[in-house]
C-alpha cells in the first residue's frame, strides 16, 4: 500500500511512533492497529448514546455521535484514497475525533467548560486526546490506547495555548501556527461535510426544518432542482435523500479538486512541506460562501430552534448540578474517580461527567437529586 501513497502522505515508517514502545503489529499496519484500538475502546461504544443535536432519547432515527463518526470516517477514507493519502490514518482520526465529547452535545460541553473555568477549562478536542492517552483502561502495561503520534496529532484538532504548552511536541503547532498532516486536515473537513448534511436530514425528519425553509439555501436548492429535473414527480424521503446525497458528493469532489490544486500551487513535495504551508485541504472559493450560508441557516433554524434550546438548557442544568454536587461532596463519586480527586478534584469530576452518555447523565442526576431513588 505504501508504494502508492503520494510523497506528501503520512507514512508509518516515518512516524514519530508511540509513547510506550511495543512490538510491530503482525498482518496489519500501525495505523490499522490504531483504528482497531479505537473501535474496541469503551469511549467509542459510548458514542452510540451521545448526541449531536438531538438528545439520545428523542428518537431512534436521528444521528448519534457513533453514526456521525462512521459517516466522517467513510467520507475521510474516500477523500484520502482519491488524494493518495494514508487512508488508515485518516480513518483512525475520524473514528476518534469525537471520543471526548460530553453528553448532550455542545450544550453539555459549554456547561462543563463553564464549570471548569478557573480549573483549566474543558475542551472536547483536548478531552478526546485525554481519553486515548490516559482514560481508557485497556492495557496492562500503560494507561490509554498508546496510539501513534500522527493519530494523536489529528485527534487534537483545536487546542488553547495553555493546553498546547502542556503537550510539548504534540501541541507545538498551536503555538508556532504550523499545520498537521493532510490526513488530519481532511478528517476535520469531512466532519463538517458530514454534520452539515446530516443535520439537514435530521432537521427535516424532526419536523423542525421544512423543504420550504430550505429553498433559501442555494447549495440545497440547486441540487433539489437537479433531482426534480432528472426524476419528475419524485417527492418525500426519496427527494430529500437524493438531494443530500448529491450535496455530499458535490462537497467531496470540490474538496478533492481544490486540495489537489493547492498542493500543486504550493509546490508541496513532502510532509514537511505540508506542515510548513498554510491549510491545504480546502473547499473552492465559489463553494465557501455557500457553505457559510448553509451553516448560518442551520444555526438560526435548527440549533437555535426554541425546542432544541429548551432541551439544551435542561442538559446544561443537569451537567452543572452534577458538577456542583460532586465538588461539594466528592465522596458521591464512584470510587475510581474519587481516588483521583486527591491529585485534581475538578479534573477527576470533569472526566467522570465527560464520559457519561446522555441517558447515564439523566439517570445519575436522578440518583443524586431524586429522594425516591435508592442509589
Ligand atoms: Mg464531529
Amino acid at each position: 500500500m505504501t508504494a502508492a501513497l503520494a510523497a506528501y502522505a503520512a507514512r508509518e515508517e516515518d512516524s514519530r511512533g508511540r509513547q510506550h514502545a511495543e512490538p510491530a503489529p503482525v498482518a496489519r499496519g500501525e495505523f490499522q492497529r490504531d483504528r482497531d484500538r479505537i473501535i474496541h475502546s469503551t469511549a467509542f461504544r459510548r458514542l452510540e448514546y451521545k448526541t449531536q443535536v438531538f438528545v439520545n432519547h428523542e428518537g431512534d432515527l436521528f444521528r448519534t455521535r457513533l453514526t456521525h463518526s462512521i459517516e466522517v470516517a467513510q467520507i475521510s477514507r474516500g477523500i484520502a484514497r482519491a488524494l493518495r493519502l494514508n487512508e488508515d490514518l485518516a480513518e483512525a482520526i475520524a473514528l476518534a475525533h469525537d471520543l471526548g465529547h460530553t453528553p448532550f452535545g455542545h450544550a453539555g460541553q459549554d456547561a462543563l467548560n463553564e464549570c471548569m473555568k478557573g480549573y483549566g477549562g474543558f475542551e472536547h478536542n483536548f478531552q478526546s486526546l485525554r481519553t486515548v492517552d490516559l482514560l481508557e483502561e485497556h492495557y496492562a502495561a500503560f494507561d490509554g490506547l498508546n496510539l501513534m503520534w500522527e493519530t494523536r496529532e489529528g485527534i487534537l484538532k483545536h487546542c488553547s495555548p495553555g493546553h498546547a504548552a502542556e503537550l510539548g511536541d504534540l501541541g507545538r503547532r498551536f503555538l508556532d501556527r504550523t499545520q498537521p498532516s493532510l490526513e488530519a486536515q481532511l478528517a476535520n473537513l469531512a466532519d463538517e461535510i458530514a454534520y452539515n448534511n446530516h443535520d439537514i436530514d435530521d432537521g427535516l425528519r424532526s419536523g423542525l426544518l421544512s423543504l420550504e425553509l430550505l429553498e433559501s439555501v442555494e447549495v440545497f436548492r440547486v441540487q433539489r432542482q437537479r433531482v426534480e429535473a432528472a426524476h419528475p414527480g419524485v417527492g418525500g424521503r426519496r427527494l430529500i435523500h437524493e438531494t443530500i446525497r448529491r450535496m455530499i458528493n458535490l462537497m467531496v469532489l470540490d474538496l478533492i479538486r481544490q486540495t489537489e490544486a493547492n498542493i500543486h500551487a504550493n509546490g508541496v513535495l513532502s510532509l514537511e512541506d505540508v506542515r510548513a504551508s498554510g491549510p491545504l485541504v480546502a473547499f473552492s472559493d465559489p463553494l465557501k460562501p455557500q457553505l457559510q450560508a448553509l451553516k448560518k441557516f442551520l444555526r438560526e433554524h435548527l440549533y437555535w430552534h426554541y425546542q432544541v434550546l429548551r432541551m439544551a438548557d435542561k442538559a446544561k442544568r443537569i451537567v452543572r448540578s452534577l458538577f456542583d454536587a460532586f465538588m461539594e461532596n466528592p465522596r458521591l463519586l464512584p470510587p475510581q474517580y474519587f481516588i483521583r480527586c486527591t491529585a485534581d478534584k475538578p479534573r477527576a469530576i470533569a472526566d467522570y461527567i465527560a464520559g457519561m452518555t446522555d441517558r447515564y447523565a439523566v439517570r445519575e442526576h436522578r440518583r443524586i437529586f431524586a429522594v425516591d431513588e435508592i442509589h
